[in-house]
């Protein structure tokens, strides 16, 4: 800079003294011994945007200099009581934040050498222009202002590097960098809170340290990865060793954790050669080993039933699928089992959904423990089952593993203090004999399956080609039995009940029978399991009640009653508040309760005995009578017949049809006589068909009975006619 220049930038500093901002000026102490030097000094630097101090001797100016803080001493270096050095010293000291230009005269120029030697800025000789002055100042404070602002950036540079240290150190991902050889020169802290390595393990090493051992042929893509940009690695799953002692808090795989990766080559570009050369790569790598489980569960809840953990429907077709593949190829057998819960609804309806859900929990670990190696048990809908059996030997092998799933459920399930029973119904389809594909097989099991129930349940049978009819004729029986009731194809039919001592009707069972249009008459197992199941059952039961109760109040009213009519009555409408209808209609017809007798199956009572109790004794209040249907068919004990407010007990039929001998002999009927004697209740024996059942039961002390032997069901003009001819 010339001296003109100096002038101009200092002129810019001159200011009307009205107009100086003394805090932001740079602040000059001027020191000489020489009152007139110091006084025209001052009067010479007054009009420029200083803030100007003065000492006259060295020890003002020390004095000054421990009190403010200085940019600039112009100092003499000869002072009458110390001497420049030692005021540079003293600056040195306790003021290194201030420049210094020393102003000597011939004689002294050894001190003002001193002085630089001692850091002053720059040395004016006396007698110096004031320009050289002026622009001496100007370097000065221009120099101070560079190395300020050097500072700024510097530290600005320092703040940055430690942003960014931090982002990489404390990113969620590892973020690290090799080198052409694959070793690694860079990698960030989160390595070691995934891997439990150190960085100083890692650098250096080369990345085939981290990677199992399946995926190093992968891991070759990625860590010498030398494209950029987006043809780069990106998103590739590869898994990682842990540092095992490290590891503790991550349980994955033992210690493998899945990390995706994204990499790309690093290069120098050498741009007076315009090439570029590989020197590494870098990358960031995330763990997904988080994901990948939640990935793995959700695909495992995709193809598993949650309440029994067994597969479902989507899985077991899967595996049916390639189990065919497999039997065509090696032409094997497969067995498709269809498994459904008999009255499962009941349970479910009576005791409640979660033991419900709780019945299926168990039953499916029962099922389970029956099965080979191999063989898929899976839920496909609320009580059905299926399994696939595969390399079936013969048909036999499907019959075993069916009969030891029935036996498996024959013990009662527990529930805290309730316990239920349930059995089961089995559809077999065999591969390739009943089906060739997945849909065909599996419609067929399940149709055999209806063929089990429709024959009385807790059995098992294999698909036959005649089911096909009856599964169209059965679909088209429940379409029809809906119209049934509307079009009064419902009729009831009644059983007299014979008193064998006295040969005379002592009472009347009323069974229910379906005119049908087309298949004519139909009996109450072939259509009522159907209503049950599609919920019918409750207004056809009503329909019943009203169409018994005017039949009786005819009789009564002729004069001819039976003394006794039994109803039958479904589970479901029991629940249904059947007995508030019961007493309504009783009322209605004048009819005396004692005179109707309802008949429960068993089995009611033992699904949930403290709710049975509950809606018989609801069923008692209305004054009728209960009965026991179908007794020793179920598998209650006898001992809980005392808990129950019941009034009769009706032996079923298969005990009296084994009496076929004169020599019969039935502990079963002799045990439910004995006990219903003790208990005070009375007894009916039903299907009786010969004379020789009839004298046995009346010889064991059952009189009451009800069978072909004595009469059929009759309709209600031929049980007219009986009672009309028995009326004294
Ligand atoms: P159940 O209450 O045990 O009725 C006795 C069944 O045995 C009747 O069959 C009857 O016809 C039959 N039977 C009577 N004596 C003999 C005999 O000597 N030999 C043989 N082999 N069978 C005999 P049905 O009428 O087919 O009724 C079957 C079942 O349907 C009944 O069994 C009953 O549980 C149910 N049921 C009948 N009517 C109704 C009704 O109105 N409502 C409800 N919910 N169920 C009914
Ligand atoms: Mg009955
Ligand atoms: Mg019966």
């Amino acid at each position: 800079m010339n001296a003109s220049q100096s002038l101009i930038f200092s002129a810019e500093l001159i200011k009307d003294a009205s107009q100086k901002d003394t805090e932001a000026m740079p602040k000059i102490l001027l020191v000489d011994d020489e009152p007139r030097m110091l006084s025209s000094l001052h009067e010479f630097l007054k009009p420029y945007d200083f803030h100007l101090f003065t000492a006259n001797c060295g020890q003002d100016a020390l004095e000054q200099l421990i009190k403010d803080k200085f940019d600039l001493v112009l100092l003499d270096m000869r002072l009458p009581d110390m001497s420049g050095l030692d005021i540079m010293n003293a600056i040195n000291a306790n003021s290194p934040g201030t420049d210094v230009i020393v102003i000597s005269g011939n004689n002294d120029i050894d001190s003002a050498i001193g002085a630089l030697k001692r850091g002053a800025f720059d040395y004016l000789r006396k007698p110096y222009a004031r320009e050289e002055l002026l622009k001496t100042i100007d370097n000065v404070l221009k120099q101070r202002a560079l190395a300020k602002e050097h500072r700024r950036v510097t530290m600005q540079l320092e703040n940055s590097e430690k942003n960014y240290r931090y982002l990489v150190d404390n990113s969620p991902d590892i973020i690290y960098a090799l080198n052409s050889e694959g070793r690694f020169t860079f990698v960030n802290n989160r390595v070691h809170q995934l891997l439990g390595f150190t960085r100083e393990e890692l650098i250096g090493q080369h990345y085939s340290v981290l990677v199992h051992d399946e995926d190093i042929e992968l891991a070759h893509f990625v860590f010498q990865e030398r494209r950029v940009g987006e043809r780069a690695s990106s998103n590739v799953e590869l898994r990682l060793k842990c540092h095992k002692a490290q590891c503790g808090s991550i349980t994955f795989d033992n210690s493998l954790l899945t990390i995706s990766f994204n990499s790309m080559g690093m290069y120098f570009s050498d741009t007076r050669k315009n090439s570029s050369e590989y020197f590494g790569t870098y990358g960031v790598a995330r763990d997904i080993t988080e994901h990948k489980r939640a990935e793995a569960l959700i695909t495992y809840q995709a193809y598993h039933d949650i309440l029994t953990d067994l597969p479902n429907r989507a899985l077991f077709k899967d595996r049916l699928g390639l189990s065919i593949i497999q039997s065509k190829r090696n032409d094997t057998r497969l067995a498709v089992m269809f498994i459904d819960l008999d009255r499962f609804k009941l349970i479910n309806d009576t005791m409640g959904h979660v033991t419900g859900d709780e019945l299926l929990r168990q039953v499916a670990i029962r099922l389970k423990g029956c099965l080979r190696r191999g063989d898929t048990l899976a839920r496909i809908g609320g009580d059905e089952f299926i399994l696939l059996m595969t390399d079936l030997k013969d048909k036999q092998d499907a019959v075993e593993v069916a009969e030891k799933f029935l036996k498996s459920l024959q013990h009662p399930f527990h529930f805290g203090s309730n316990e239920a029973q349930i059995s089961a119904s089995i559809g077999i389809a065999l591969y390739p004999d009943d089906g060739s594909s997945i849909d065909e097989l599996i419609r067929h099991a399940d149709l055999a399956m209806y063929h089990v129930k429709a024959r009385g349940k807790n059995g098992h049978g294999f698909y036959d080609s005649s089911m096909i009819d009856a599964s169209h004729q059965k679909l088209a029986l429940e379409k029809d039995l809906r119209k049934a009731l509307e079009r009064g194809e419902l009729e009831m039919h009644y059983q007299p009940q014979v008193d064998s001592a006295t040969g005379r009707v002592a009472g009347a069972e009323a069974l229910m029978r379906w005119n049908h249009p087309e298949q004519g008459m139909l009996t109450p197992g072939e259509f009522l399991p159907y209503a049950e199941e599609n919920g019918l059952i409750v207004p056809i039961s009503e329909w019943m009640l009203e169409a018994t109760l005017s039949d009786l109040a005819a009789w009564n009213n002729a004069g001819i009653s039976p003394s006794r009519l039994s109803i039958n009555l479904s589970p479901q409408c029991l629940e249904r508040g059947f007995p508030k209808k019961l007493k309504d209609a009783l009322l209605r017809y004048d009819i005396a309760p004692n005179q109707i007798e309802i008949e429960i199956t068993e089995n009611i009572c033992i699904r949930n005995p403290n709710h049975a109790i509950d809606q018989l004794n609801m069923l008692s209040r209305t004054g009728v009578s209960v009965a026991i249907d179908d007794f020793g068919t179920g598998y209650s004990s006898l001992a809980y017949l005392q808990k129950f407010p019941i009034h009769t007990i009706k032996i079923d039929q298969s005990f009296v049809k084994e009496i076929i001998f004169d020599d019969t002999h039935s502990p079963i009927i002799l045990a439910i006589i004995s006990i219903a004697k003790e208990l005070g209740l009375k007894l009916i024996a039903e299907g009786v068909e010969t004379k020789l059942q009839a004298s046995y039961l009346e010889n064991a002390g059952c009189t009451i009975m009800q069978g072909y032997f004595y009469h059929r069901p009759l309709a209600r003009h031929a049980l007219t006619q009986l009672l009309v001819q028995q009326a004294p």
